[in-house]
């Protein structure tokens, strides 16, 4: 099978209290991993069996529902691992900082324009900071597990931050409080990671 589930890097406690252990360890080893399995059984004797997931979101075929749903899952997901932290995660900083300032004009008012955007994400869904080719970022949001990558959906950048607004992502601690578990977040984001991934694409 060729895409196994990655290890987080941290305990499912360690987001506490801003994300619980139990909503962790779930969404982790049963929600991830169904997306997995899924996509491994969707590729399995195709063409796409030996193609990087990266490639695989590029070139696809957005009415092969079962590895839009499953490979942007898997891609979302294993991003959203990455981009949170409970120590050690840094401040919004250097050429990221200035892209971001320069799109948003204060970090308070590129948090305000995140917040509504996974606020406003009606149903299912992922709002995202996204970095487009030459450096200029842009925040936008997804249904369901699309993703930027992908043809054709959200603003067409790569997702450097992302934020899962699913209700299995935050139900067992807010309910419905989908406001309360979107600020919390903003205590979690491993700024050192998103740079990076800025970097990687802005040069
Ligand atoms: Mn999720």
């Amino acid at each position: 099978m060729p895409f196994s589930l990655p290890s987080l890097g941290y305990a499912y406690d360690a987001l506490e209290p801003h994300i619980d252990a139990r909503t962790m360890e779930i969404h982790h080893t049963k929600h991830h991993q169904a997306y997995i399995t899924n996509l491994n059984n969707a590729i399995a004797g195709t063409e796409l069996e030996n193609q990087s997931l990266e490639d695989i979101l590029k070139g696809l075929d957005m009415n092969n529902m079962a590895v839009r749903n499953n490979g942007g899952g898997h891609w979302n997901h294993s991003l959203f691992w990455e981009i949170l932290q409970p120590n050690d995660k840094g401040v919004l900083s250097g050429p990221l900082k200035d892209a971001v300032l320069a799109a948003y004009g204060s970090q308070e008012s590129f948090v305000e324009k995140f917040n509504a955007a996974a606020m406003t994400r009606f149903g299912s869904g992922w709002a995202w900071l996204c970095v487009h080719t030459g450096g200029a970022v842009e925040i936008c949001s997804t249904p369901n597990q699309d993703n930027s990558i992908m043809p054709g959906v959200g603003c067409g950048g790569t997702p450097i931050l992302g934020l899962d607004v699913w209700e299995h992502a935050y139900y067992l601690h807010y309910q419905n409080r989908r406001a309360d578990y979107v600020a919390s977040f903003w205590n979690l984001v491993n700024w050192n990671v998103v740079e990076k991934k800025y970097l990687a694409v802005a040069g």
